[in-house]
C-alpha cells in the first residue's frame, strides 16, 4: 500500500481548487471589448421601453429560426412564450451533443457576449424571472468563459447575482432534446416529456418556458443591432438566410463554414476546402446522424431546413459529415444506430429495443431489409421523442441508396 499523507493531498487540492477546470481558454472578445463597441446598447434600450411588438417583427421579417435542429421561428415562439401567465423562465440549450455539430462552441469561444446579450434580450421579451444556461460538460474552455462572463455582468449590474443560472450537462446526449433539458435542469433523469402540453407552457417547474439555442440567440443580437437584411438579404437557390455548417470528414478544411442557407453540398465541400487528396465524394450526413445518409448523387439540393424532408432527411443542426469511397456508408448506418442504442434513454420500447435489434440486424451479412422496414416504421411511428423517431432515417436511406452494400 502506498501511503499518501495529509500534507500532500493538501497540495493536490490547492492545485485542483486554483485550476479546475484544467481547461485551455481561447482568445475571446471580453466584456470591456464587447461593452466599448456599442454591445448591450440595445439590450439598454429596450429595457428603457422597447416595444415587443417591434422587435417580434424584425425577428420574422429577418427569417430567423431556431437553429438547434428543429427551426421553429424564432418571434412565433417568443410570442407564444410571452402569452402565457408569469412566472416565466428562459432555458438555453448548449447541449450541442449531436455528433458533429460544433457551431455553437465556436460562437461561444469568440464572442460570448453577442450570444449573452441575445439572451438577455428574448429575457426581456418574454419577461423571464431567471434565464438557464444548459452547457455541454464537454466544452470545459466555454464554461470557463460563461462563468467569468457573467460575472462581468454582475459587477456591471446588467445582471442581478444569480439571474444567470449555468448548469453543467452530464454528457448525455438526450439531454440536448429540450423537454429533457428541462427534466435534467429541475434536477431529475433525463427522460422527455409527452407532448403536449409543449414547454412554452408547461415547462421548467412547470412555468411556461422559452427554450432557445445558442446560435439562435446570437443571431438575435447580430440582427437587432446590424439589422433583418444581414438574413433576409442573403438568398440563394431561392433561399434566404445564413447556416453555420459544422463541416468534418474527407475535406481539407473541417471547421464552421458560415454560408447562404440555400447552398448545397457542393458549395458546402468547396468551402472547406474540397476533398482531401486521393478522396472521392461518395455520400454526405446533411444533420447530423438522425439526417441519415444521402449518396454523391444527390448534391443539388439546399442544405436548409424544410428542404431534404422529401428525401427522408433534414437539416437539424447542419452537422454535414463527408465521406468518400475510402467509407463505407453500411458502416457509417451501423455507426450512426450503435450511437442512438448507447443513447437511448430506454423510457420507451420502441426505441430502446429498436436501437438495439436494429444494430443487432445490421451486423448480418445480408440485411434483412423487410424486417427492417418493419422495426423502421414501429420506431418512427411509435417512439416519444425525436431521438427515436429518427434514428430510422439512416437505415432508410442506406436501404434505398446504397443497397449494393447491404
Ligand atoms: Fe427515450 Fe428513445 Fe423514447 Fe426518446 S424515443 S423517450 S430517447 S426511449
Amino acid at each position: 500500500h502506498n501511503h499518501i499523507d495529509n500534507a500532500t493531498v493538501d497540495k493536490v487540492r490547492v492545485a485542483i481548487a486554483a485550476d479546475d477546470t484544467h481547461a485551455h481558454v481561447p482568445e475571446y472578445q471580453a466584456f470591456a471589448d464587447y461593452s466599448a463597441s456599442g454591445g448591450y446598447a440595445r439590450l439598454s434600450e429596450l429595457r428603457a421601453g422597447g416595444d415587443f411588438g417591434t422587435v417580434q417583427q424584425t425577428l420574422l421579417d429577418s427569417g430567423l429560426r431556431g437553429l438547434g435542429g428543429a427551426g421553429f421561428p424564432s418571434g412565433r415562439k417568443w410570442g407564444f412564450v410571452r402569452a402565457e401567465p408569469g412566472p416565466r423562465y428562459l432555458a438555453v440549450n448548449g447541449d450541442e451533443g449531436e455528433p458533429g455539430t460544433f457551431k455553437d462552441r465556436y460562437y461561444l469561444e469568440r464572442e460570448p457576449h453577442v450570444f449573452l446579450e441575445g439572451m438577455l434580450i428574448a429575457a426581456w421579451a418574454v419577461e423571464a424571472e431567471r434565464c438557464f444556461i444548459y452547457m455541454r460538460d464537454e466544452y470545459p474552455a466555454v464554461l470557463e468563459i460563461l462563468r467569468r462572463e457573467i460575472k462581468a455582468l454582475e459587477d456591471a449590474a446588467i445582471v442581478t447575482p444569480g439571474y444567470i443560472d449555468l448548469r453543467r450537462g452530464a454528457g448525455a446526449y438526450i439531454c440536448g432534446e429540450e423537454s429533457a433539458m428541462i427534466e435534467s435542469i429541475e434536477g431529475k433523469r433525463g427522460l422527455p416529456r409527452h407532448r403536449p402540453p409543449f414547454v412554452a407552457q408547461v415547462g421548467i417547474f412547470d412555468r411556461p418556458t422559452l427554450v432557445n439555442n445558442v446560435e439562435t440567440l446570437y443571431w438575435v443580437t447580430r440582427v437587432l443591432r446590424e439589422g433583418g437584411e444581414i438574413l433576409s438579404g442573403v438568398e440563394k437557390n431561392g433561399r434566404k438566410g445564413l447556416r453555420s455548417y459544422s463541416v468534418s470528414g474527407r475535406v481539407k478544411n473541417p471547421g464552421v463554414h458560415l454560408l447562404p442557407a440555400g447552398s448545397t453540398i457542393v458549395d458546402v465541400i468547396e468551402a472547406a476546402g474540397g476533398m482531401l487528396d486521393g478522396h472521392s465524394f461518395k455520400a454526405y450526413q446533411p444533420g447530423g446522424p438522425s439526417s441519415g445518409l444521402l449518396p454523391a448523387s444527390m448534391d443539388d439540393i439546399p442544405l436548409d431546413f424544410d428542404t431534404l424532408q422529401p428525401h427522408g432527411s433534414f437539416i437539424g443542426s447542419a452537422a454535414v459529415v463527408v465521406l468518400s469511397d475510402h467509407d463505407s456508408a453500411r458502416d457509417a448506418a451501423l455507426n450512426m444506430l450503435r450511437f442512438f442504442e448507447d443513447e437511448s434513454c430506454g423510457q420507451c420500447t420502441p426505441c430502446r429495443v429498436g436501437c438495439e435489434k436494429a444494430v443487432k440486424l445490421m451486423q448480418a451479412d445480408h440485411w434483412d431489409q423487410p424486417l427492417l422496414a418493419e422495426l423502421c416504421s414501429a420506431m418512427a411511428d411509435a417512439s416519444i421523442c425525436g431521438l427515436g423517431q429518427a434514428a430510422p432515417n439512416p437505415i432508410r436511406l442506406v436501404m434505398q441508396h446504397f443497397a449494393n452494400e447491404i
